[in-house]
Formats: structure tokens, sequence, C-alpha cells
């Protein structure tokens, strides 16, 4: 069998390390093409060493430069910069399928320009499909390329719908650790600071995603995902606490049976199963140890302790452009939380501010969606502290 080719975008962040931890151990099936990373070159030098592949992509013209000067006369990878070369990573000709795991809104259009070119895409940029779900999964079905979800919440879905009529679902149970402050009370969230934030209890992640997990706003950025990725009313889609992350996520039949995909949380196993569905590699992680573990618990999330699920679950049933001005307000609030500008009870309502000065557009191009993205930026940056 012709080895998977593969471009890794966020090559560098945390899912990007895992797809090359899997591709390096199942060498055979797999080719890495293209990495790209945004600034971290020292770990993306290493990463091209080790995989050489054909061209790397960084943002600035300088990181380029000091990249080239460091794998001179070693490797013979091209390295490209910018907005453009990461558009020629994501439609390079002799890629089979994209990783899509940069951080936040720059994800949108290399996915866009993966699709376009015919690449099936291992989806972990979940803030493409909240900003543009409907064009994408629209362009994907006329390009006829799978969407695979990385998330683990969504991969949990899509293999609990494997074998299984879609007309038949009823709805899904997203699964949410709840994040460090689940149990804390709300009166005490305002003097959280970035360092307790980033502590979350089950899953090691970048700083965006974990600070998301803390407000849970991750939970709803992924409402709005599984909505597209499935094609689920926001009344499908129901979010439950389940501290101890062993069921990713339950599909709901129309006979009344409910299916769980569980696990230990690591990130390999929905990354291994994005890559080779419907075949499973076989990773060797360790099982769940039931007896050990005791309970499985669930509970209601608090909507008014986490303002910004609550803020997300009506981005989702609004639509239009208003996902991606909650995503973009929320982006600019969580850079602002982890630079001390703001408190981490003023993420929600910073987002609140600026959804409320928006008027949302119904049906939007992707022009549109940039021109709501770029606005609600400018809103967000005007509404914080001096
Ligand atoms: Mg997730």
């Amino acid at each position: 069998m012709k080895p998977l080719q593969l471009a890794i975008l966020g090559s560098t962040g945390s899912i990007g390390q895992n797809t090359l931890a899997v591709a390096q151990r199942f060498a055979g099936r797999f080719s890495v093409r293209v990495l790209t990373a945004r600034n971290n070159i020292d770990l993306l030098a290493a990463q091209i060493k080790r995989f050489e592949p054909d061209f790397a992509v960084v943002y600035g013209q300088k990181d380029a430069n000091t990249l080239e000067n460091q794998l001179r006369g070693r490797v013979s990878t091209k390295i490209l910069y910018g907005k453009d070369g990461y558009l020629e990573a994501a439609s390079y000709g002799p890629v089979d399928m994209v990783v899509s795991a940069m951080v936040g809104a720059a994800g949108l259009l290399p996915t866009l320009a993966a699709i376009e070119a015919g690449k099936d895409v291992a989806l972990a940029n979940k803030e493409t499909l909240v900003m543009a779900g409907d064009l994408v999964m629209a362009k994907a079905r006329a390009r006829g390329v799978r969407i695979l979800p990385v998330d683990s919440e969504h991969s949990a879905i899509f293999q609990c719908l494997a074998g299984n009529r879609r007309a038949d679902v009823e709805k899904i149970f997203l699964t949410a650790s709840g994040g460090p402050f689940c149990n804390r009370p709300a009166a005490e969230l305002s003097g959280v600071s970035p360092g307790e934030a980033l502590a979350h209890p089950t899953w090691q992640m970048g700083s965006k995603i974990t600070i998301d997990s803390a407000t849970l706003m991750n939970k709803g950025l992924e409402v709005i995902e599984a909505m597209h990725l499935f094609d689920l009313s926001t009344d499908q889609v129901e979010v439950v606490i389940h501290p101890q992350s062993i069921i990713h996520s339950m599909v709901a039949f129309c006979d009344g049976t409910v299916m769980a995909q569980m696990g230990l949380p690591d990130m390999q196993a929905a990354i291994a199963y994005a890559l080779s569905c419907p075949e499973r590699l076989c990773l060797g992680l360790s099982l769940p140890d039931f007896a050990g573990i005791g309970q499985l618990t669930f509970q209601a999330p608090d909507l008014e302790k986490f303002a910004c699920l609550a803020l997300a679950i009506k981005a989702g049933k609004t639509g239009g452009t208003l996902p991606a001005v909650l995503n973009a307000a929320n982006e600019i609030a969580v850079a602002a939380f982890l630079e001390g500008r703001i408190g981490f009870d003023h993420i929600a309502s910073l987002i609140a501010s600026a959804m409320e000065e928006y008027r949302p557009v119904a049906d939007p191009g992707i022009r549109a969606i940039l021109e709501a993205d770029s606005l609600a930026r400018r809103t967000a940056q005007d509404l914080l502290p001096a």
C-alpha cells in the first residue's frame, strides 16, 4: 500500500506533535511531505531534520531566513513564508490528506484551500467550522472530500455513527471535563490567574484551547463544530459535564439506544483514527481501569457561571456571521487574559459586548465572514482597558 501523503498545518502545536509521533511510529503508512508552523522555528527545524518534508512554511520572512540558515547543507527542504505559503502547503499536489491543526481563525483559509484542492482534511482547527461551517461543509460535499474530526468529542461521535444510519440519530451528548473551575463558586472566578486557568485536569493542550476549556468556550465552539460536522440543530446537541473524561461523547438513536465511545484521554487515539479509519492503528495505549475508576459521573453545565458556553449556543442558534464574531472576540479576550490585561470573568463579558454591538449577516460568503471576524476583533480590542 502506498503511504498516505500528509501535510501537517500547525506541526509544532500539541496536535501537530502528536500527529508526527503517530506518523513516525507507523512510518511505512505515512509520508510527511509538508510541515507548517507559526514561529516556533527551533522545534520546526528539529521536525524538518527528522521528516525531511518537501517544504515547510513559517509566518515571518525573518524566521524563514533564520530557519534556512539553520538547515543549510543538511536537508533539501524548501522554506516558504507568509499566508501564501500556508495556502501552498494546503493545496500541494502530492498530498492526500491535510491535517489542519493551526490555532484559531488563521486555520480557515488554508483549510478551505485544502478542500478546494480535493484533499481529505483531518480537522483539529474547530474555528474553521465555527466561522464558516456551512460554507466549508458545502464545499467538501461538492469536492467529494472527507472532513475527518480530530477533536476527541467529534471523533467519538464519528466512531459511534459508523455502521449506523444517519437518519436514525436523535441527538448527541457532548461530554466536557468541566475544566479546572467546575466546582469553584462563581464569585471566586474573578480572581483566577492565567496559571490556574492553564492547569487543565485531564488534557495536555496548547494555551488557547486550555483557557477555552476553563471558560467552557471550548465546549461552546464544539457544539457549533458538531452541528456542522453532523448536520444537527443546537437542540440536538446536549452538553454534559463528565469530569473523568473517559466517555468522549455519545450518540442517541431513535430506538432509545445510546452509544458511547470511551478511552483514557490521549490525543493520539483520535488523530490515528482520522488518519487511518475505518482501520484502527494498534497504538498500545492503556485501557481504563474501570474498577479502579469506580464511578463515571455526569452533571448539567452551569450556564450562568460559564456564560461563554451560553453565548456560543446562542451564536450557534442564530448562525450567519454571529459565530465568527463570537470566535474573534474570544480570541482577543483570551489573549488579553493571558497577558494579564483582563480578569477571567471578563472574558465572557467582553464577548457578550462584542456580540451585542453586532448585527449578524445571514448566509454569508467567505468575504462577509472575514469582515465579521476583523470587525469583531476591532470591537473587542476597543473594549479592552487601556
Ligand atoms: Mg475537544
